[in-house]
Order: C-alpha cells, then structure tokens, then sequence
C-alpha cells in the first residue's frame, strides 16, 4: 500500500536509470572503450531505427531538437527575410529556430486542444511565407489535412516540430513523416531521451537529407573539402547507443503513457475540467497530459501540499516574452493561447507512475475543485 503523502514526482529519471542500469551499464563501458566518441556505428545504427520508426527515407542525428529545427529550415532554403507561420504556445524554441535564421515568426492562434488553428493560417500567408511550422504540442499531431492542403496551394514548407511526438499518428501517418521535415528532441525530459542534448531529424528528400548531414559536420565532405560552410550539430556516439537503446522500448513507454491517460481521463471529474479527447483519426503519444482549469494555481499548489508535483508548459505565450517586443504583439491578440496559459497544468504521465497514484491524483483534484469557484 503506498502512503497517502508518499511524494509523487512530476518526472522521475532516477526510476528509469534504476530501470536500464543493468542492461545500459554493458552498452556504456562497451561505447567507452571502443573510444570512437564522435561520428561512430552507434549513430548509423540509431538512424536506420529512428527512420524505421518513422516511416521516413532519412533520420539524420544532431545536437539537438532546436538544431533540427534550424538546420531542417536551412536545407529547405528558408532564409532571413522569410516569414514561417507558426503558434505561440510553444516551447520557445520554435520560435527562436526561425528568429535564429533571420526569418520573421508569424504567430497564429491555437485550438481548445492546444495545437494550430488550420482555419487560420490562410489569411496570415504573404509573399514572404516560405513554410508553416505546426508544433504538435503534447504528443497530439495537429490537424495536418487542412495545413497540408494550404501549403500545397501555395508552395510552402511543412516543418513538423515533432519534439514532443515520437511515434505520434494522425490518420495511421507518424509524427515526421507528414512535413518535409520533422524535427525532434531527445532531451532528458522528452518521451524517448537521451542523457543530456540531443535530437534529430527526419526527411524523404535525398537532397534535404544530405544538406544537413553536411551542415551538422561543418560542411565537410570529405576529411579535407568543405562544399559549404557548416556548424557543429553532431550526436555523440554515447548518447546514440542511449537513444538506440531506449528506442527498443519506445512501445512500452508510448502504451504506459497512454494507459496513464486513460485513467486519469476515467476518474477526472469533466465537469470541473477540460481534458481533450483522442479523436478517432489520433494516436497520441502524452508527452504531457494536461487538464484546463480556472482555477490552476491555486489547484497547483493544493496538489504541492500533498506532494504531488506538476507544471505548466507553458505559463508565458511567445508572443508575450520580452523577447518578442519587436515583433510587434501585444496581449490579446492570441485569445485562444492566452487562456490557455492561464489554465493549463500538465500532470505526471511517465511511464514510472502507478494506476493507485492516478487514482490518488485524480481523487484531490476532484476534491479540491468541487469545492472551488468553476
Ligand atoms: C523540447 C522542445 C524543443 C527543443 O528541443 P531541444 O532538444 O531542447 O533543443 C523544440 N520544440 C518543442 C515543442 C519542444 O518541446
């Protein structure tokens, strides 16, 4: 029987190192002692899976989900000047990916269930809009019919920020394979991680796929020829045998994560809450799993107060981050995503966590909210 006030963490990594231990530890002394710590069989080998999984030609392996972001759009010549359309939710690095190129963000507000508002991205196109960038934002793919539609009509680059939707389906299609690009994170904290930074990226353009494996290695092509100047955007080979390693239980993870959902979706009380629905057509992955309340701090800190832990991704739009001042926005202009900001709280989710502490999650979120203003 577990305590009523054990301490149920927002993440727990340490669960998942007591976990692998035993079978990562071999795998590590085996990367250490090969000593072949930058390029190495490991990466190949990370990508041939991470392709497989993805049902994509090319999986590229970078320094990061924010590089892959960076490095997709170059290879698709997006370039300073050009406008790229994407929502103001984010991780701020999707943002920051397009600001880092010299291109111009151009925000567009978000649906109940937090992802890109297909209906209007159209009216935000101009001359300058080179790609749309939707951000499937909590493991849920966004509506991608409708924005696959518009960028075909008018020639635009999808780059999918996938960074919190590995193995993620919309209509039986994976998360990366619906973009020209799809960018992704291995960082800590996300589904499938690494043990420091880490991302990739995926593609079925040959040429797209090229581009970035020489840009990732600055621009060489061979030991001596550099066609084009590049940066520094490698995995390590450590971090490669991780990634491969962790990917073998992606499965396990994605349905523990999905069996959390679902019983938290059971016992949540609806009336109190909303808690988006999986549609038919999706296969979500819950990279977070977040409830919309009106009462969200005070519910956050009643659940700190019986050691529950739990956090909002993310409690400041882009739009409003001191950062974005020249870009011109101000409060209001992003209803939608505004609310949400007020609202959101994502759960604990990982794969660690017990059905008899969701069960204890959900019975104080119950108990506190039937007795607070709604
Ligand atoms: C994590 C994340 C990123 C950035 O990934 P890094 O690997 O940390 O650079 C980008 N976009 C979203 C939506 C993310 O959640």
């Amino acid at each position: 029987m577990q305590e009523d006030n054990a301490s149920i963490p927002y993440v727990n990594l340490s669960a998942q190192w007591d976990e692998d231990k035993e079978e990562l530890l071999p795998i590590l002394e085996k990367v250490m002692t090969e000593a072949h710590h930058v390029g190495g069989a490991h990466i190949e080998k990370f990508e041939q899976h991470v392709a497989q999984l993805c049902d994509v030609k090319h999986a590229i392996a970078l320094n990061s989900g924010t590089d892959a972001l960076v490095l997709g759009m170059v290879a698709l010549g997006i370039k300073a000047g050009d406008e790229v359309i994407t929502p103001p939710n984010s991780f701020v690095a999707s943002t920051a990916a397009i600001v880092q190129l010299g291109a111009k963000p151009v925000f567009v507000d978000v649906l109940p269930d937090q992802n890109i508002d297909p209906d209007l991205v159209e009216q935000m196109i101009t001359e300058k809009t080179k790609a749309i960038m939707p951000v499937h934002l909590t493991g849920r793919i966004a509506n991608m019919d409708p924005i696959l539609a518009i960028a075909s009509k008018y020639d635009l680059k999808i780059v999918e920020d996938a960074a919190q939707s590995i193995g993620s389906k919309y209509r039986g299609q994976l998360s990366g394979s619906l973009g020209h690009v799809g960018c992704f994170s291995a960082h800590p904290l996300k589904n499938l991680n690494a043990c420091g930074d880490a991302g990739f990226l995926t593609t079925d353009d040959d040429q797209v796929a090229e581009s970035v494996r020489l840009m990732r290695n600055h621009g060489l092509a061979d030991r001596n020829t550099v066609t084009s100047f590049g940066c520094v955007s490698r995995m390590d080979n450590l971090q490669a045998a991780i990634l491969d390693f962790r990917l073998q239980k992606l499965d396990q993870i994605i349905q523990k994560r999905r069996k959390n959902a679902q019983v938290y979706t059971d016992l949540i009380d609806s009336r109190f809450v909303f808690v988006p629905e999986e549609k038919s057509y999706e296969f979500n992955t819950y990279h977070t799993f977040v409830i919309q309340t009106n009462c969200r701090n005070e519910l956050q800190k009643f659940l700190n107060q019986h050691q529950v832990g739990s956090a909002i991704h993310y409690p400041i739009p882009i739009h409003l981050q001191p950062a974005s001042a020249s870009l011109g926005y101000k409060s209001g202009d992003f209803p939608e995503a505004e609310r949400q900001a007020g609202k959101i709280l994502s759960l604990p989710i990982h794969q660690y966590l017990d059905t008899v502490s969701i069960e204890r999650i959900s019975k104080l979120i119950n108990q506190f909210l039937s007795t607070h203003e709604i």
